[in-house]
């Protein structure tokens, strides 16, 4: 997703979407259910990282509780979108492998679809505004995507990508409003299921919703009374001001340290919205200070390194937002791919 720098409004007010995200096109998929979660887990098999659920001491010691991490972080690429960027494009038919696949990301989703794209020899096209730093550009052109930078904004670089699609006949990859991605998201539900089938609550940090909604689906499938908890940063909330309103609403992005966190769910939403709805119990929100603060604690405590948006459920436990806290807990640690002079200030300045 775009970082949210340079869009400095601090309202949180909804707002209209741009006309980008409406003209999207909306193929019907049903949503993804447990059996479409566990093809996906077939599919990825050797392919994504089985990664560990770890008890985290120190946490369990401070809470009372027994407190264990998914470390996705330790995923290829740093970050759990492989997962479903993997069933994605496993799931594509011979014609759209051979025309390729596009998205638009400076992120996680990016680095995701490149990388899946490279193992499978599938052709990824990357958009990006011109506005992106040209370290996020190299990270993806490493992945060997054919990055296409263009539009002085996000809404702009979409708007190309929609006419590109339409041009090259390439297969648009969501980041998170696509039954394969979220059923690829998913893939962690199951495991964490696997590992720990006493679980009792489960954080996972949410943006669009694609993977608490696969994870919710895997989940609450095998362990309807687990109780499952969305959180993110507090500034710039899309899907819980959606939820909130009862319909997907737009929000004013502001720079935050979780910047995986940002951006939009689309008011033309066709899956994520109403899995999050439906499934999710509860989201919490967590300020900057509570994230840098879990950062370092993850760092120093757990020794994981995390970007912001990987640090938000344990921000959550320790600033203690989370009410009535049953254990055995999991924590979905989504990811590393934090700039590591950021990273260092934020654990120096908290040394303990
Ligand atoms: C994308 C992302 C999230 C949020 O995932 P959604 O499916 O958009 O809710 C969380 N953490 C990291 C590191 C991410 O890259």
């Amino acid at each position: 997703m775009m970082p949210a720098a340079g869009k400095g409004c601090h309202s949180r007010k909804p707002v209209l979407t741009s006309p980008a995200m409406n003209d999207r096109p909306t193929p019907a998929t049903p949503p993804p259910g447990l059996d479409d979660v566990r093809a996906a887990a077939a599919r990825i098999r050797g392919r994504a990282v089985r990664t560990p659920l770890r008890l985290s001491t120190p946490l369990s010691d401070a809470l009372g509780v027994r407190v264990h991490h998914k470390i996705e972080s330790m995923q290829h690429t740093g970050a759990f979108k492989l997962r479903g960027a993997f069933n994605a494009l496993l799931s594509l038919d011979e014609a759209a492998r051979q025309k390729g696949v596009i998205c638009v990301s400076t992120g996680n989703h990016g680095r995701g679809v490149a990388f899946a794209a490279r193992e499978l020899g599938i052709k990824a096209a990357v958009c990006m505004s011109e506005l992106v730093p040209s370290v996020k550009v190299e990270a993806i052109r490493a992945l060997d995507a054919d990055v296409r930078i263009g539009g002085a904004s996000q809404d702009e670089a979409e708007r190309r990508m929609m006419a590109m699609i339409e041009d090259e006949g390439l297969t648009y990859v969501s980041p998170f409003d696509d039954a394969a991605v979220i059923a690829g998201q998913g893939t962690i539900g199951l495991e964490i299921f696997e590992d720990l089938a006493e679980v009792r609550t489960c954080l996972v940090p949410l943006s669009g919703g694609g993977l608490i909604a696969g994870v919710a689906v895997a989940l609450k499938a095998l362990k309807p009374d687990v109780r499952l908890i969305g959180v993110t940063m507090e500034n710039g909330a899309a899907m819980v001001e959606s939820l909130k309103a009862g319909q997907p609403v737009q929000v004013e992005e502001v720079e935050s340290l979780a910047d995986s966190l940002g951006g939009g769910i689309g008011l033309d939403n066709r899956h994520t919205f109403r899995l999050c709805r439906d499934l999710v119990d509860e989201t919490v929100l967590v300020s900057e200070e509570e994230i840098a603060d879990a950062m370092a604690w993850l760092y120093w405590q757990d020794r994981l390194v995390t970007e912001g948006g990987a640090a938000v459920g344990v921000a959550a436990l320790r600033s203690g937002r989370v009410k009535d806290l049953d254990g055995p807990v999991a924590n979905v640690v989504t990811g590393a791919n934090v700039e590591m002079q950021v990273f260092t200030n934020i654990v120096t300045e908290r040394r303990p």
